[in-house]
């Protein structure tokens, strides 16, 4: 069956159809249990075809960037799921860079920087796309992405494609009034004159920051918790002595205590027994309840998985 839909796909589309793909080949964290289809579609009219045929044939459509957010479960992904990668233009548009969904964050940067712009230096080091990272409203406490769009294309759940300005959307912490709602197609970011030294001097400080607080050696999926209001998610972690605690192949950073890193052969059962592990020491010794900020897609295996 789900061969059947590949091949009347990859006849439609340009962009490659894979049976089975297992996301761990897809997502920061190297963990993840196969999708039943991946799709990587190179133009917006494949993105609008895949929209209509999942409709058409009831199957669940999933859409990822860069998979930087995820935690995709050992049992694997039912349906499926569309990878923008493939869509990776970028144009400067005066003081603005427009881009499509995949064009990875770096890029903008790059060629803000290469183009006198400035903006998004706080940007660097996040490993998302321009898509993943404007529904999640990344950013750092110096800036999001929220602050910087201007406008979104927008294909919504009713199959519209839609142009939205900056004032029609909202966002606040890791959120926007984007997500779950249909899928990002491309995006018009406002930034400003700024010499390219000064950028490269900004981006450099960021990336710098990153590499002495974050365990970027070994695969993670970023910040696994929300900060809690007016604290750190990673102090409380710290707090409790959770630092190093290891189920697996995944461990508690030692570096940083609200990353979850692969050392190697994890699986998403090892990170969600941490995950259940730090937040009930979090809760009993400063009842906080941690929120998540990754986001889990997936089957447990028991749970019947594919
Ligand atoms: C080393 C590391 C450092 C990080 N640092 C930061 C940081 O400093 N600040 C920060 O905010 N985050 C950070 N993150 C987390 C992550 O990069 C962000 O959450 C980012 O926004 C995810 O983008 P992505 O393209 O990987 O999206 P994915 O993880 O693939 O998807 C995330 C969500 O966005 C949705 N989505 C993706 N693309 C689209 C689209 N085109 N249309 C509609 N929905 C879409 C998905 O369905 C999913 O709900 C970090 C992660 C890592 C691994």
């Amino acid at each position: 069956m789900i061969s059947i839909l590949a091949r009347e796909l990859q006849r439609r589309i340009a962009g490659q159809v894979r049976c089975f793909e297992p996301l761990s080949r897809h997502t920061t964290w190297r963990i993840g249990g196969p999708a039943e289809l991946l799709i990587l579609p190179q133009r917006e009219e494949d993105i609008l075809f895949c929209f209509e045929f999942a409709k058409r044939q009831g199957l669940p459509l999933h859409i990822m960037g860069n998979g930087s957010n995820l935690l995709v479960l050992d049992g694997g992904v039912k349906g499926m799921v569309l990878q923008t990668k493939s869509l990776q233009e970028v144009r400067v548009e005066g003081d603005c860079i427009w881009a499509t969904s995949g064009a990875y964050l770096s890029h903008i940067l790059k060629a803000a920087l290469l183009n006198g712009l400035g903006g998004m230096e706080f940007f660097a080091g996040i490993p998302a796309t321009l898509g993943g990272g404007l529904v999640m409203n990344a950013g750092t406490p110096q800036g999001t992405l929220g602050e910087v769009v201007k406008e979104v294309w927008f294909l919504g759940e009713d199959g519209r494609r839609l142009r939205l300005l900056k004032d029609e959307l909202e966002f606040s912490y890791r959120r926007s009034s984007l997500k779950g709602k249909g899928v990002l197609l491309a995006a018009s970011l406002q930034l400003y004159p700024q010499a390219p030294e000064l950028t490269k001097e900004k981006a450099r400080a960021v990336i710098l920051k990153k590499k002495a607080t974050q365990p970027l050696e070994w695969p993670n999926g970023g910040s696994v918790f929300k900060n809690p209001p007016g604290d750190y998610a990673g102090r409380l972690i710290e707090a409790v002595g959770a630092k190093g605690w290891r189920e697996g192949g995944a461990q508690v950073s030692t570096k940083h205590g609200n990353f979850i890193v692969n050392l190697g052969g994890a699986r998403a059962r090892d990170v969600l027994i941490l995950i259940d592990r730090v937040r009930e020491a979090v809760f009993k010794t400063f009842g906080v309840a941690l929120e998540l900020e990754i986001e889990i897609w997936g089957e447990e295996v028991d749970a019947g998985g594919l």
